[in-house]
């Protein structure tokens, strides 16, 4: 129990003034989770039993004291559609398609107008009306240069012919339809909220009040106007108290922000009692991760869970609600006591998941001569609501074929297609046979997917489920939801003159999804909470996690809205800026109230999805004057490592994340070192290649043999351009070596320019060991005289159909000379790469079917590479044998051999490997077969299973690895 939490110290308030006579109170909270949690503190406080006063939400209160009731998103929209093509006369009716969208933008204006009182008539009005609302408004509001604004505007949009002339119509008779559809949903005895905060605001007056009644509005920030009025009225009437959260860094910090309402009410409504957390003054511990993807955070906060003090109140508030599905179904069995009691909206539940999936099977269908896509298929047949059937299906689609005489495995999901007969004979089950019947329409798909969820509830019951009990009965109540939800869409359609395409039910059935919400049950003051944005406002947690805290997310992007800024701001309806405000207040105060605090963020880089950028509020934290916060910088961060287990995150493939990895295949393309990633783990490929988190490192095995080697690639560079397919000769390199010092100075004063880094050790130190370094490869090449110098970093870049998908490979040859007609490519390293290796160790696998990754020899395998690009992109290089090199500069000595060749043991001499070779043949054919495994959709990214491959990686904190010795 938390005694500085705000809710606590308004229930001593209340104690203290009202003691044990509290059931006349009324106590009116923004959210039902302070309610909750207040009436805990109050009878914690209390010695003895007592009445509870009522509880209550502000919202709950409008609508019981309302005569109408709140009508259903999709029930709201369907008048208004009816009422909108009455009322605009068009030439053809408008489709409901193509209003959909337009008409959820329009009711949730109709909304604001009624919450904030405005005259619909007035805000509505033609442009000359303008001037008069102007005349008529209040002369000390503030904003009427914003009016003028308006009228510029609005007079533009209105020039005969302009493309705004339609605009002005619609605008024109806005308020015939919004009186219109109104009248249409009272008919009914039906409204939408803001309709129904008005009613009831109309006649607050009026409302009987018993005489014993008395009321305390507690937490609240920004009040619409029907607010305002009731709780002008009844403090007027001597009946209500106030309690704000008057934290001073909001008042006096973020006066425009996130306190930009707080001194208003403050002054209208003086509180009964000052209550206020204290942000700068408090100590608390603050982390921040950066991690680049949902699971990853999923994974962390689940650690970060597991870890938690049981004596401490704990709380994990998800911005985004997507994250709770994973969260719970991730669980670890001796998980800390969890409370959900927040529920969840069905739109982010596997059971809607399976809803959605279904109608784009059949649209896709559609448009496929009726057959279905072989991924929209799987995605069914994986879906949680079906237990067991995911490895039926992966079982059935895999085949013993004659192929060329020969007994093959065969995929049968590389016919990308299958007709609906089909499914039914690969995987005979109730499911196959209830897809195989195609819909001719989206009735006949509504009665098909409430069987379909039939089928799931029976397969989901205890006896046929492994699962805890737990897992069985939030699966069924899911289950059961979206069942309810289908009915009630199939209620309203079967009022509607034409049935929507599919496309129409998809959006319709994800807006009544997001309208819902499961109804958990739970104790609000026990266990760790997990809980939405809403729910968290007002409460406090001891230890409080906050994921996705990402701009769009936290804060919240604005709603859409077709009222022009400038109107708002005249009649004083709140703007994009005001609701960020109020986002700004409830983040504040729930962090103010934790001592112990972690942030995380999305930050992937990009590489063509959308690039995630941290939250304002985070660096609003980064920048502020937080003295007595323990902050822990997101560099510094270490995460905890004792829970950790191998194979932990593993990336299931969606369709986003396959078309992402197709996308950078084509656009961004294969180079060396991301091939190499793949084979030495999946997942940090999948980091690096496919969200392009991170850096794409060259292959070098540390930091300062990178940028050595990078700077003696440009000095050999420059050294042999004169030499250019020239032939080298003895006097040729010993003139390069007198221009050594030089080119060195300038290649080091280059590099700490262009990358503003200094170079590792003093400059004396890295000046004398590149000269040596590059000495050796001189005097090595010396002895090699004479060859023909062809050029140093040869660009290869070419695109090849790898499976019928367009794949770009890129890569850059260190050097590339002839001697004795031999062509030679070679790579220059100035690590510890070693050019003999065992044939297993050059293997391209795909990571997951590597036995020892970290043993593989990158270096070879990058060599044999290039050349296979070469000879895919040069006839010269095609009909010419090959012969790679490593040019281990650590390794230069009279005997040294840089040609690649296999390891024959100790005082063996190796056997040198050219392009001719039937082991590069072999590494050719394998590299071409993992290719086809890199691009296979049902791969899942893996972790490595060898910490060793975690040395170097620079995603050790979100894997939770070390990396092991060698
Ligand atoms: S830390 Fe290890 S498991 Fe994780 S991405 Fe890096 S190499 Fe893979």
């Amino acid at each position: 129990m938390r005694k500085d939490s705000f809710l606590y110290k308004i229930a001593e308030d209340v104690h203290h003034r009202y003691g044990k006579d509290v059931r006349n109170l009324v106590l009116v909270f923004p959210n039902r989770r302070s309610g909750r949690v207040f009436q805990r503190h109050l009878a914690q406080l209390s010695d003895s039993p007592i009445w509870s006063p009522m509880i209550t939400t502000i919202d709950d209160f409008f609508r019981e004291k309302s005569d109408l009731v709140l009508a259903d998103p999709l029930t709201q929209l369907n008048i208004l559609h009816r009422v909108w093509n009455e009322t605009y006369q068009f030439e053809e009716p408008e489709p409901f398609q193509q209003f959909y969208f337009f008409g959820k933008i329009l009711i949730r204006d109709f909304d604001l107008v009624d919450k904030y009182l405005v005259s619909a008539d007035r805000i509505y009005g033609q442009v000359r009306d303008i001037k008069e609302i102007d005349l008529s408004f209040q002369p000390d509001f503030e904003e009427h240069e914003a009016l003028k604004d308006l009228i510029e505007y609005l007079s533009k949009k209105h020039d005969e012919g302009s493309p705004g002339q339609k605009f002005m119509k619609v605008w024109n008779k806005l308020s015939v339809l919004y009186h219109a559809f109104k009248k249409e949903l009272s008919k009914k005895g039906l409204a939408y909220s803001g309709m129904l905060y008005k009613e009831v605001a109309i006649r607050l007056e009026k409302m009987s009040i018993p005489e014993e009644q008395h009321f305390i509005f507690a937490g609240f920030n920004r009040i619409n106007r029907c607010e305002k009025k009731l709780f002008s009225l009844l403090k007027e009437g001597g009946k209500a108290d106030f309690y704000w959260n008057e934290d001073p860094f909001l008042l006096n910090e973020l006066k425009k922000e996130g306190g930009k309402f707080l001194s208003e009410n403050l002054q209208l409504f003086p509180p009964a009692k000052k209550t206020s957390t204290d942000l700068v003054q408090e100590h608390k511990k603050l982390e921040i991760i950066p991690l680049p993807f949902r699971s990853l955070q999923a994974q962390t906060v689940i650690k970060l869970m597991v870890n938690t003090n049981p004596k401490e109140t704990s709380g994990v508030v998800l911005s985004d609600e997507e994250m709770l599905l994973p969260l719970l179904w991730s669980l670890p069995e001796n998980r800390p006591a969890i409370n959900v009691s927040a529920g969840i909206k069905i739109s982010v539940t596997f059971a809607y998941d399976l809803m959605r999936d279904l109608i784009e099977l059949y649209d896709e269908a559609e448009l496929n001569n009726g057959e279905f896509y072989y991924s929209h298929l799987q995605k069914i047949f994986f879906n949680p609501c079906f237990p067991g059937l995911q490895s039926k299906w992966l079982k059935a689609v895999k085949i013993y074929k004659e192929v060329d005489g020969k007994r093959k495995l065969v995929d049968l999901r590389a016919d990308v297609y299958f007709s609906p007969d089909q499914i039914n004979t690969i995987l005979p089950h109730p499911l196959s046979e209830l897809l195989s019947h195609t819909p001719s329409g989206s009735a006949e798909l509504l009665e098909k997917m409430l069987k379909i969820l039939e089928l799931a509830y029976e397969m989901n019951t205890e006896e046929n489920r492994d699962n805890d009990q737990e897992t069985v009965n939030l699966t069924q109540e899911l289950i059961r939801s979206a069942h309810q939800l289908l009915i009630r869409l199939k209620d309203t359609l079967s009022e509607w003159p034409e049935h929507p395409d599919f496309q129409l039910l998809k959006n319709m059935l994800r807006d009544l999804a997001q309208s819902r919400r499961l109804p958990f049950k739970g104790e609000p003051l026990s266990g760790i909470q997990l809980m939405g944005a809403l729910e968290s406002r007002n409460v406090s947690y001891d230890r409080l996690i906050l994921p996705s805290m990402n701009e769009g997310i936290q804060p919240s992007n604005p709603g859409q809205t077709l009222i022009p800024f400038t109107l708002k701001k005249y009649y004083g309806l709140p703007t994009a800026e005001d609701e960020m405000a109020d986002q700004s207040y409830y983040f504040w105060t729930l962090i103010a109230g934790a001592k112990n605090l972690t942030i995380l963020y999305d930050n992937s880089s990009g590489g063509g999805l959308n690039k995630a950028e941290p939250s304002r509020f985070i660096q609003q934290i980064k920048y502020g004057n937080f003295t007595n916060w323990d902050f822990a910088s997101e560099t510094q961060l270490s995460l905890p490592l004792e829970n950790n287990q191998a194979g932990e995150i593993s990336i299931k493939r969606t369709t986003e994340i396959q078309n992402q990895l197709l996308k950078q295949l084509k656009d961004r393309g294969l180079s060396p070192s991301s091939f190499l990633n793949f084979l030495k783990c999946e997942l940090k490929f999948y980091f690096n290649f496919v969200i392009g988190a991170g850096t794409e490192e060259e292959i070098a095995e540390e930091v300062d043999a990178r940028i050595s080697g990078s700077i003696l690639h440009d000095l050999m560079e420059e050294l042999y351009k004169p030499y250019e397919n020239k032939e080298v000769a003895t006097r040729e390199i010993e003139e390069m070596k007198t221009k050594l010092p030089l080119e060195l100075r300038k290649k080091l004063d280059k590099y700490r320019k262009t990358k503003g880094k200094e170079i590792p050790g003093h400059d004396l130190v890295a000046i004398n060991y590149l000269t040596k370094i590059a000495k050796n490869a001189l005097d090595f090449d010396s002895r090699n005289t004479p060859f023909t110098m062809r050029g140093h970093e040869k660009k290869l870049k070419f695109t090849k159909e790898i499976k019928g998908q367009e794949v770009k490979f890129t890569a850059k040859v260190d050097r590339i000379h002839e001697k004795n007609g031999s062509k030679i490519i070679v790579d220059y390293k100035t690590g510890g790469d070693n050019p003999e290796f065992k044939p297993e160790n050059v293997m391209p696998l795909p990571g997951n079917e590597q036995e020892k990754p970290y043993q593989l020899n990158s270096a070879a395998i990058q060599l044999f590479l290039y050349c296979w690009m070469l000879q895919q992109q040069e006839e010269d290089y095609r009909t010419s044998v090959l012969h790679p090199a490593v040019y281990a500069t650590r390794k230069f000595s009279e005997s040294f051999d840089p040609y690649l060749g296999i390891d024959n043991g100790k005082d063996k001499p190796k056997t040198r490997i050219d392009t001719s070779s039937e082991l590069y043949k072999n590494f050719t054919e394998q590299f071409e077969n993992t290719l086809e495994a890199l691009l296979n959709p049902n791969r899942t990214f893996d972790q490595t299973s060898d910490e060793k491959v975690c040395n170097y990686c620079e995603f050790k904190n979100i894997c939770m690895r070390e990396g092991k010795s060698w």
